[in-house]
């Protein structure tokens, strides 16, 4: 790269984007897997624990550890899971997620 050339501009990284939203957590979660057996014995792939961009889903040796305070609201683990074992629904009212984009 010549010296007159602008350097590329670095990607924001994960913390740099997260400083742009504010949770509200509510403290009962508004998402459900229905049955933690079927994570255990039929879901080998864990596939929540990838598809959702906010890492809510965490595997733990047996079971599913949700962390449904940082959801970002995508509704994607509606439709993501092969088992439809995931019951979604918005937070209540005044809860959730809050996006600081000015
Ligand atoms: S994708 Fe669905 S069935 Fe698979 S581990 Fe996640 S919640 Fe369980
Ligand atoms: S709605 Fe989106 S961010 Fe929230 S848990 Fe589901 S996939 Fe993750």
């Amino acid at each position: 790269m010549s010296e007159t050339q602008a350097a590329p501009a670095k990607a924001a990284t994960i913390e740099e984007k997260q400083y742009l939203l504010r949770f509200n957590a509510d403290t009962q979660s508004h998402l459900h897997v229905m049955d933690p057996q079927v994570c255990l014995t039929s879901c080998p792939d864990k596939i929540c624990t990838i598809f959702c961009p906010a890492e809510v889903y965490k595997w733990e040796d047996i079971r599913m550890h949700v962390g449904y305070e940082g959801c970002h609201e995508c509704g994607s683990c509606r439709i993501g899971c092969p088992h439809q074992n995931i019951k979604w629904v918005y937070p209540k009212g005044g809860h959730g997620i809050v996006f600081r984009l000015g």
